[in-house]
């Protein structure tokens, strides 16, 4: 380390890169609540076992990109610790721990989320990423599911990303059955053309042949426009479900794109899978987020038979993409009150500043000499009002108004302060 530097893949938001980042949190949580979703919070580090059980070996999340924390002799081996690389093996954990099938269900939370991967760093991927997170549990009807996407559609489109700039990729991945009879299709058909797929590819026609799918190799991507489809493998209930889901989005307007190359490796995905994407710098596809259907994943960490669904938005991609896109929200400025006095007023002034902050407005106070520099600190600070006291506001019982935007200024009683104020807020 030459220089004292923020660690490689890590970024700091300095307080005027803060707007976007504030405006998309708040979007989420208003999107949230009125789609009944209750925060939640949960570790930023869990037991390794849990992403190993839950995410699952084989994946790069895991084999590759876990940040591993140190444990202490002590601890053992099995409370080996990770960094969480996503955000709903520990809310499924939470959910699971505190009985939470329990409470009227569906059971739906939210959550933003800063994840950690141990990736190769480029732009739009970082080591430290913030992702907004919606998870549903108790309801496996395809409406949970059409819920959920349109969540993330009104949260994308209420931040300012316009909708014809975004695509909403469908696919289905049926039943944990139908995918295995399809997976052995699949394998037949590469095989057949096993030399021609790249090295990557061939490696996962052993160990996870599905995930080939997603291959975004180009010769891949060729060889798989005549590869079997999964859907076409659907039994009655998985093709009414996936059609349900489609009927809510066309009542809906939520424009999709079926998609039968968007996979999800793990066994506890079924249905519903489905991923929001925008053009991105250069026409390129980014991928903002995605999510779907683990109905089977609760059992599979020891918890009740009840069916989960959910997504996760990456925020940073969403900043960016705002960015790129030049959808800066207009921001009202906050009402702030500057208190301005002198050493012989400077108590009475600090008791109005009290008096302030007890009532709600947001304030700036400095022990500068001489009213000229306090208030032109004041201005700086994005002050509207400064309430002068002087040694004569002192004697009189009075405080001067000054609108810092016109410098208008008035002088009223003291007692009148509040109500004053109230109605200048208003205005
Ligand atoms: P995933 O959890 O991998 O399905 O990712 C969901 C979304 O999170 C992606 O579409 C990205 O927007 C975002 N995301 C995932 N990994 C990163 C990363 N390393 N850096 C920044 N954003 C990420």
């Amino acid at each position: 380390m030459s220089q004292l530097q923020s660690p490689r893949g890590t970024r700091d938001i300095l307080p005027d890169q803060q707007g976007l980042w504030q405006h998309v949190y708040k979007v989420g949580a208003q999107v949230a609540d009125q789609f009944g979703f209750a925060p939640i919070k949960t570790p930023h580090y869990e037991y390794a076992s849990l992403f190993q059980r839950s995410i699952g070996a084989g994946t790069d999340v895991i084999d590759k990109e876990l940040f591993l924390l140190k444990h202490r002799q002590e601890e053992g081996e099995e409370n080996q610790y990770a960094l969480r690389p996503e955000g709903t093996a520990g809310i499924v954990r939470a959910f699971i721990e505190h009985g939470l099938h329990l409470k009227p269900q569906p059971y739906k939370v939210y959550s933003f989320v800063t994840n950690f991967r141990y990736d190769r760093p480029q732009k739009g991927r970082y080591r430290e990423h913030t992702q907004f997170d919606l998870e549903l549990f108790g309801d496996t009807s395809p409406f949970a599911d059409a819920w959920i996407i349109l969540a993330g559609w009104q949260f994308l489109t209420s931040v300012g990303l316009p909708a014809q700039e975004l695509e909403l990729q469908l696919n289905s991945l049926g039943t944990s059955a139908e995918r295995s009879a399809y997976i052995e299709k699949l394998k037949e058909f590469l095989q057949e053309h096993q030399t021609e797929l790249s090295p990557d590819s061939q490696v996962r026609l052993t160990s996870n042949p599905l995930r080939i799918l997603d291959s975004k190799d180009q010769k891949d991507q060729q060889l798989l426009d005549n590869a079997p489809i999964l859907t076409d493998a659907f039994g009655q209930t998985s093709k009414e479900h996936f059609e349900a889901v489609q009927s809510y989005l066309q009542t809906w307007d939520i424009p999709y794109n079926l998609n039968p190359r968007l996979v999800r490796g793990l066994d506890y995905y079924c249905h519903t899978a489905f991923e929001f994407t925008t053009k991105g710098a250069g026409g390129q596809q980014s991928a903002l987020g995605g999510g779907g259907r683990y109905d089977g994943l609760i059992t599979a960490l020891g918890g009740p038979d009840v069916g989960g669904t959910g997504l996760g938005i990456g925020i940073d991609r969403v900043v960016e993409e705002l960015e790129r896109l030049n959808q800066y929200p207009v921001m009202d400025a906050p009402f702030r009150i500057a208190v301005i006095s002198n050493p012989a007023t400077r108590t009475e002034a600090l008791k109005t500043l009290k008096q302030l902050i007890e009532h709600g407005y947001a304030v700036t106070f400095s022990e500068k000499e001489g009213f000229g520099s306090q208030l032109k600190q004041a201005d700086r600070q994005g002050t509207t009002l400064a309430i002068l006291i002087g040694e004569e506001e002192l004697a009189q019982n009075t405080v001067t108004i000054k609108n810092l935007a016109n410098a208008e200024q008035s002088t009223i009683q003291k007692s009148d302060l509040l109500a004053h104020l109230k109605q200048a807020r208003q205005l």
